[in-house]
């Protein structure tokens, strides 16, 4: 009998597909004006954009639904509060863990010292950060139409939350919008389904542009660099991890990191946090057991304020274009370093490349030259794929540790190594 393939299968095959097409283009057809005009910036760069956006489109009113079922599930005040604090504090102390990882170890292997400098400097012209006290002050949206038009996370996780506080509140009234959530809810998680349908597609079409137009040679001369921020980012995924979910969650960590592939595949494929939140919310309820009214709210949350990954990116490439510069780099520097890291990650979004902007803004904090990170632009997008199936993880791993707290982790899901599994859904005809 022929077992049937999960889609999670099919779209590994298809990234792996994808990856070797696209390293292949880039070696032999470099130049050719046909393939990079039609191909790459054209069918590659149309099909995966579009699925990019078909995943984006599921973000706003997945959260917004699921939120509310979310803090109406949670039901009262006080455990929502205490949802949030803890979940605000591990992400803040995963993170922390992270750069401080990544700070040591990059200290002990001193990537970057006698780098050759000549003809590697690239100019690097920071785009504006945003000034962190700005941060705090747009939590709170002065237009929430303005904030769901904008997908701008954090300003919808208050709203909703306060909306679905309200509802509460309501008593009759809040408890009919709550079961109309529901549904709107299950519909919405059905549309990821159908839109994980074309998955396959999609990410074979997303690797196929980032490698036709990165080429594996571009780590080369970066080895030292790119090397040391993929091992620490292997140590807090598989080592930091699994530690804390032992620990805090009693879960097994391998089960745990298999599950995952979903996540891992689809942040890796898009590099954006945000972009997978669909598929984290449902790996995180269906396959790891964590209810809605947990993970509706935590997953969210960390795509926007918790990128374990991003901060690793940023302790190596401090230490390393101080190595290059020969700059003497001092405790102070070093926890300051920590510090803007983690306020970095707080503040932006679970995007694309935001972390290199973010970086221009430690550097200014302790007196690296900016133009400095033209030496790593070149690495920066594999780098950022990795580092958000990091980010990712970071996510869920927090998620199952506050659930585990507050008693919402069913643990014969989690250990079932068949639920959830996205299959085919077959399309209604008549
Ligand atoms: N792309 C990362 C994310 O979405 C952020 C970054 O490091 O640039 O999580």
């Amino acid at each position: 009998m022929i077992k049937k393939i999960s889609v999670t299968t099919k779209i590994l095959i298809a990234m792996g597909i994808g990856l070797i097409l696209g390293s292949f283009i880039n070696a032999f057809f470099h130049e050719s004006a046909f393939v990079e005009t039609y191909l790459v910036k054209g069918l590659f760069h149309v099909i995966g954009k579009a699925f990019v956006n078909a995943l984006k489109m599921l973000v706003v009113p997945l959260v917004t639904f699921s939120l509310i079922c979310g803090v109406c599930g949670i039901g009262d005040v006080n455990t929502l509060g205490r949802v949030g604090f803890k979940s605000f504090g591990f992400y803040i102390f995963t993170t922390g863990l992270a750069i401080t990882t990544a700070l040591l170890i990059a200290i002990v292997i001193a990537p970057g010292k006698g780098f050759e400098q000549a003809g590697m400097t690239a100019a690097f012209i920071p785009k504006p950060s945003p000034p962190l006290t700005d941060v705090f002050i747009n939590i709170i949206p002065s237009n929430p139409v303005n904030a769901f038009a904008e997908g701008n996370m954090l300003q919808i996780i208050f709203f909703v939350i306060l909306f679905a506080i309200a509802m509460l509140m309501c008593g009759n009234i809040g408890k009919e919008l709550h079961q109309l959530a529901e549904k709107l809810n299950e519909i919405m998680m059905k549309v990821v389904t159908l839109v994980m349908n074309f998955a396959p597609i999609g990410v074979f079409f997303l690797m196929a542009k980032t490698f036709s137009e990165q080429g594996l040679g571009l780590i080369l001369p970066m080895i030292s660099y790119f090397s040391v921020v993929i091992l620490c980012l292997l140590i807090h995924a598989l080592g930091t991890f699994s530690l804390l979910l032992t620990v805090f969650a009693k879960l097994n960590p391998i089960i745990f990191i298999k599950k995952m592939r979903p996540a891992h595949i689809f942040a890796f494929s898009t590099a954006s946090s945000n972009a997978t939140i669909p598929i984290t919310l449902q790996v995180v309820e269906k396959r790891l057991g964590v209810n809605n009214s947990t993970a509706a709210f935590t997953v969210p949350l960390g795509a926007t304020i918790n990128m374990d990954g991003t901060a690793i990116m940023q302790g190596v490439a401090t230490v390393f274009i101080a190595n290059v510069y020969a700059i003497d780099l001092g405790v102070s520097d070093y926890i300051t370093i920590v510090g803007m890291s983690i306020l970095a990650s707080i503040g932006t979004a679970g995007v694309p490349g935001v972390g290199l902007i973010m970086l221009a803004m430690v550097f200014n904090q302790v007196g690296l030259p900016v133009e400095g990170i033209g030496l790593i632009l070149g690495v920066d997008r594999l780098l950022d794929m990795v580092r958000t199936a990091v980010n990712v993880t970071g996510d869920a791993t927090v998620t199952c540790i506050v659930a585990r707290g507050e008693n919402e982790i069913d643990d014969s899901i989690f250990n079932n190594p068949d639920a959830g599994i996205i299959t085919d859904v077959a399309l209604p005809h008549k």
